[in-house]
């Protein structure tokens, strides 16, 4: 794969979820475009993995244990990383899981939790973020992980759905408010990837739509796509990248759909 060119020397990224899947390979390009970064996750041996490996490659980055449902544990990850690295200039808000379940089997429990690490999670790394970029209108770009699902509905989905949709919501708020101190804002919206967080639905939704998982994977994942492809991590990153990159707010409060036509808007 031909990658983009940016650079990004000079600026300090944070990436929450990133001891895994998307958000691992996306902290991975910001380090190999020049950026020092943030390595947050639940999983702090995976963060601090992460964090090593882009060391090894001659970046700079650190591991945080940060759980994004937690003001206290953001707050202190967040004043961590402008210690290290002496600034925050890209937030890539990204941890997140997935719940399946038809709505009137949904548990009240799993409901909340999942509002919490997406919704929740991406308001309180966001105000976190924005204590630091608003400083002198230093300015920035806060980049949310959201899906082809913050545009349209699958059955058994809906928390994920719902939570997803929030995160436009939240953007194109920011966008709003950040322009008077140069901060831009942007939701990505993969389609389906295979990640761990993928690779455990396809049983669960095999089991609950009565289906095969090879159907679950040709119909209902490749199904609405252009080409039957997955999206891959390095597409999301490559996405994720020019974004952070855009020099100016001429991009901003958008959503980006990359998922091999699933969703077209
Ligand atoms: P993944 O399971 O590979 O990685 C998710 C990471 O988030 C893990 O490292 C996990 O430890 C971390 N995490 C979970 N809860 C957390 C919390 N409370 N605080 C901090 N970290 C936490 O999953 P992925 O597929 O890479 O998903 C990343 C994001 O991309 C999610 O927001 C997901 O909804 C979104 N997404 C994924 C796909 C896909 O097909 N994989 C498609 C669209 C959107």
């Amino acid at each position: 794969m031909t990658k983009l060119s940016a650079d990004l020397s000079g600026k300090v990224a944070l990436v929450t979820g990133a001891a895994s899947g998307l958000g691992r390979e996306i902290a991975l390009e910001m380090a190999r475009s020049g950026a020092a970064v943030g390595i947050a996750d639940l999983n702090a041996d995976g963060a601090n993995a992460v964090a090593a490996q882009i060391r090894e490659l001659g970046g700079r980055a650190t591991g945080v244990l940060m759980d994004v449902t937690s003001e206290e544990a953001v707050n202190a990850g967040v004043d961590a990383i402008v210690e290290e690295f002496g600034a925050l200039d890209i937030l890539v808000s990204n941890a997140g899981i997935q719940i399946v379940s038809p709505i009137v089997d949904f548990s009240y429990s799993d409901w909340r939790k999942m509002q919490a690490i997406h919704v929740d999670g991406a308001f309180l790394t966001t105000k976190a973020a924005l204590r630091h970029m608003y400083k002198d209108n230093r300015g920035g770009v806060v980049i949310y992980m959201g899906s082809v699902h913050s545009h349209l509905a699958s059955p058994l989905k809906s928390a994920y759905v719902s939570a997803k949709h929030a995160l436009l919501g939240l953007s194109r708020t920011l966008a709003k408010e950040g322009a008077a101190h140069n901060v831009r804002s942007h939701v990505v919206c993969p389609g389906f990837v295979r990640t761990p967080l993928v690779d455990k639905q396809i049983p669960e939704q095999a089991r609950e739509l009565r289906m095969s998982e090879e159907d679950v994977i040709r119909n209902v994942m490749l199904g609405g796509t252009v080409d039957g492809v997955f999206t891959t991590v390095e597409d999301i990153a490559q996405m994720t990248l020019f974004l952070a990159a855009f020099p100016t707010a001429a991009l901003t409060g958008q959503s980006f759909v990359v998922s091999h036509g699933w969703f077209m808007q």
